[in-house]
């Protein structure tokens, strides 16, 4: 048997351990939850408390709670925790020591190795103190990797010949880019930039401000000076921007967001992803700077890239996939789960060094991409098979993406959607999957054209859902295809597009369903709003939870408030994916936090 040696992300707000296991890396936690946050408190009664319960003692002993040791590392400053005095690398020990714990539970056996990240730009002392903490924790440090190289290994980069990658790291508070060099098992980082006061907060602060504006405009009423109005648009602008990486646009409701003289006012608004977009542009188009210095410091230029990494949860923003696209000429790859991309890396090293062959991490990302045909021009006609993507190939799983379609004349009252596996900007030469025909849908007024968003679901068994929605009635219809991930044979390929031919041929004279004879294709009329799928016992304590956990969003302290809002989106999504397990986990730590920030009855 290898020896066993882990790999540790110790991140300024969480970090997480990653190992070998049954052939491949893991992240590794109790449970659902992989991501312990980097806060470490002592009770009034002299427990020690480290992760979600030294956060959520934060608000009420800030002076026994600790956040963010990760900035003091190296330098000589003491924390006062109640009575007791602690160096920065002591604290991140005890955070090393959980995660050492978490490890020990998941593989029944206690590391006593590790590889752990730090910044590029760590100094010596820094890195020295990061050492000291491992060795607190019982660890023998068998690497201080950085957090580039890291995320490189995880992407699985630099096999054989030298390459060049970009490794573009945005997250919620700070932004960091690194050129980096990989040959062989050597990776070099020639540079590194970035803003440690950029990242997705801003972007919620741009959307909270225009949500407060439209408030403003609709009442007259300043949302600002109610610090729990605030907190609940604040709440309502981070799901909001979550949404609009995955759908073309949101519609956001608060309900009495602010009692004036005894009356409700509520907050109903509905933002694109383009005017989004336009709002937070000028923020994404900062980190350009640090882009080209790096760039330049490394003596490197866009062409000279092999590759763009992206690391952090803001960049599943399509806009800065876009843009990166745009400015570097190069398609950025998102196939690691951004957020624990450098646990993942370091595993990678850990599992080299400990003598495992690990090229890079296994994530279930889709091989292919997935989209529908529309009428649109090709070279200055109208041609009723050009393709739209709307699954991008490599994306990880599960997934859900939206887009938006018109009809083409006001008096249209069906759509026809035809699915295709494939890339090829003419649909025809992609591979048909499914197809179905919505109709009885209303017809617009004046010149208005009806919208119809798609909606495509791809799990981790390959069931994709296909489901296109009449925005203004949310009338529906939904196409199941079973197996969408398995390669076809030239065969069944050629089939399906000689049908497609005849069909097209004799224009649509068919039923409406079932076009294609693929196996396990269903169709199935959907309600517009599906009820939550959760017991109703749940769902009443669910709805009870939340709204408590909302009224209490105003008065909490910005970590707990963090907390909260994702344990709520936790409940939220359980309760629309009716996973019961999801929930009632989500739903205990819930209830303990409130009850920590002072919620009790
Ligand atoms: P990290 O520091 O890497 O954990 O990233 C956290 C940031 O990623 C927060 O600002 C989140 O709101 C943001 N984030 C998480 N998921 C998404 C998403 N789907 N789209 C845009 N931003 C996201």
């Amino acid at each position: 048997m290898s020896e066993l040696i882990v790999g540790i992300d110790l991140g300024t707000t969480n970090s997480e351990v990653a190992a070998f296991v049954g052939g491949e890396v893991r992240v590794l936690g109790p449970g659902e939850r992989k991501i312990l946050p980097s806060v470490v408190g002592i009770s009034p009664s002299g427990e020690l408390l480290v992760g979600e319960s030294a956060r959520n003692q934060h608000r009420v002993y800030p002076e026994r709670t600790v956040r963010s040791i990760k900035r003091r590392m190296g330098t000589a400053e003491k924390v006062d925790l109640g009575d007791k005095q602690f160096s920065p690398s002591e604290i991140s020990s005890l955070i090393l020591r959980e995660l050492v714990e978490w490890a020990h539970k998941s593989l029944g056996q206690r590391p006593e190795k590790a590889v752990i990240t730090v910044p590029a730009y760590f100094s010596d002392a820094q890195r020295n103190a990061t050492r000291e903490a491992g060795a607190l924790a019982g660890l023998d440090v068998v690497r201080i990797l950085n957090e580039p190289t890291a995320a490189s290994l995880a992407y699985g980069y630099g096999e054989g010949k030298r390459h060049t990658a970009m490794v573009y790291d945005l997250g919620g508070g700070t932004f960091d880019v690194s050129i980096v060099t990989m040959e062989g098992d050597i990776t070099e980082v020639l540079a590194s930039h970035g803003n440690n006061h950029l990242g997705g907060d801003d972007f919620d602060d741009l959307l909270a401000g225009r949500l407060a504006q439209e408030f403003e405009q609709r009442h007259g009423v300043f949302v600002t000076k109610y610090p729990s109005a605030k907190a609940r648009l604040w709440w309502a602008a981070e799901e909001a921007k979550k949404r609009l990486s995955f759908e073309p646009y949101v519609k956001i409701r608060e309900e009495a967001l602010v009692m004036d003289g005894g009356k409700p006012l509520h907050l109903e608004v509905e933002i694109s992803r383009e005017e989004y977009e336009q709002m937070i542009q000028p923020l994404v188009e900062t980190t350009f700077d640090s882009v080209s210095k790096a760039l330049r410091d490394s003596g490197k230029s866009p062409g000279d890239l092999d590759a763009i990494l992206l690391v952090g949860g803001s960049t599943r923003t399509p806009l800065v996939s876009s843009l990166l696209r745009r400015h570097c000429d190069l398609e950025p790859r998102q196939d690691v789960h951004p957020d624990l991309c450098v646990a993942l890396g370091a595993g990678v090293m850990a599992s080299r060094l400990s003598g495992q062959h690990v090229d890079r991490v296994l994530v279930d990302v889709s091989p292919y991409s997935f989209g529908v045909a529309y009428l649109g021009d090709r070279g200055g006609f109208p041609y009723p098979h050009c393709y739209k993507p709307i699954v991008q190939r490599n994306t990880p799983l599960p997934l859900t993406r939206t887009e938006r379609f018109y009809t083409t004349h006001p008096e249209q009252t069906t759509v026809e959607v035809r699915v295709f596996q494939g890339e090829d900007e003419d649909a025809l030469k992609n591979v048909p999957v499914g197809d179905f025909r919505i109709s009885g849908l209303a017809e617009s007024k004046g010149e208005d054209l009806n919208e119809v968003l798609c909606r495509m679901r791809l799990d981790l068994d390959g069931i994709l859902e296909v489901t296109a929605i009449e925005k203004q009635t949310g009338k529906s219809k939904q196409i199941t295809i079973a197996k969408a991930l398995e390669a076809k044979s030239e065969k069944e390929i050629a089939e399906a597009r000689s049908r497609l031919q005849e069909i097209y041929g004799s224009r649509m004279e068919e039923d409406e369903e079932g076009l294609w004879d693929i196996e396990q294709v269903a169709t199935e009329e959907v309600s517009p709003e599906r009820a939550p799928s959760l017991p109703s016992d749940l769902a009443g304590e669910a709805d009870q939870l939340l709204s408590k956990a909302r009224t209490l969003l105003g008065s909490m302290h910005p970590d707990d408030r963090e907390e909260t809002i994702d344990l709520i989106e936790r409940i939220t999504n359980a309760m629309r994916e009716g996973d019961v397990e999801e929930y009632k986990s989500a739903a205990h730590s819930l209830s303990e936090l409130i009850f920590f920030v002072g919620g009790k009855e």
